[in-house]
């Protein structure tokens, strides 16, 4: 969403250049968040014009119920928030059905303890560092140490191969710090390669820089 969409072309090959691991599509629905953003035939639309993986963030009511109206599969990733569904397990379990990565989300008033129970269906969390809806807010402080909290139970748990991804204002500078609490996967926006600040293969360069 942070993409100029009269430009896309020319955003994917820079991606496919510096490869970029996944394309972060947020899907909003006016009822989860008060927002519209992208949907189905956007995903399907990308899938046709490259091979870099999608990584569909669902921000949407009951998210199970309408999994099928998206096309991912082996290699892609999708996020469900723990709020936005009273079958967590289910859509979960759905995703992974499919040969997708399955993470679950959660923003930022969300206790990590919500998942208790359900670490085993997840490939990784994915932590809200501002409330989802809009691209430009600043960061919650405490999504950082929600960052280190995860990390520590995926540790205790022994879970080594589960990761967390993080979401919301993650500048340059932010980055640094969301890396040190445990962050794996970042999710890029207008704070950082989408600032205008510098063209986007340089802003690229710097961030996997910054986040070593
Ligand atoms: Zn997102």
């Amino acid at each position: 969403m942070c993409a100029d969409i009269l430009k896309l072309s020319e955003t994917l090959r820079i991606f496919e250049k510096t490869g970029i691991e996944y394309l972060h599509i947020d899907i909003m629905d006016g009822y989860f968040v008060p927002n519209f953003t992208l949907g189905t035939d956007y995903c399907k639309a990308l899938k046709k014009a490259t091979n870099i993986p999608l990584d569909i963030h669902l921000m949407i009511n009951s998210p199970e119920s309408k999994l099928d109206w998206f096309e991912f599969g082996e290699g892609d990733m999708v996020s469900v928030h723990a709020e936005s569904t009273d079958n967590l397990r289910e859509a979960l379990a759905a995703i992974g059905k499919r040969g997708a990565k399955a993470y679950a989300a959660l923003n930022p008033s969300t206790p990590v303890s919500s998942l208790d129970g359900i670490l085993d269906e997840i490939d990784g969390v994915l932590v809200m560092a501002v409330n989802p809806g809009f691209a430009g807010q600043k960061m919650i402080p405490s999504a950082l140490g929600k960052i280190t909290e995860m990390k520590r139970i995926f540790k205790e748990k022994g879970f080594t191969d589960k990761e967390i991804e993080v979401d919301g204002n993650v500048s340059f500078e932010n980055a640094v710090k969301m890396r040190e609490a445990g962050a794996d996967i970042f999710v890029a926006g207008t704070s950082s390669i989408f600032s205008n600040d510098l063209p986007l293969e340089e802003g690229i360069a710097k961030f996997r820089k910054v986040i070593g």
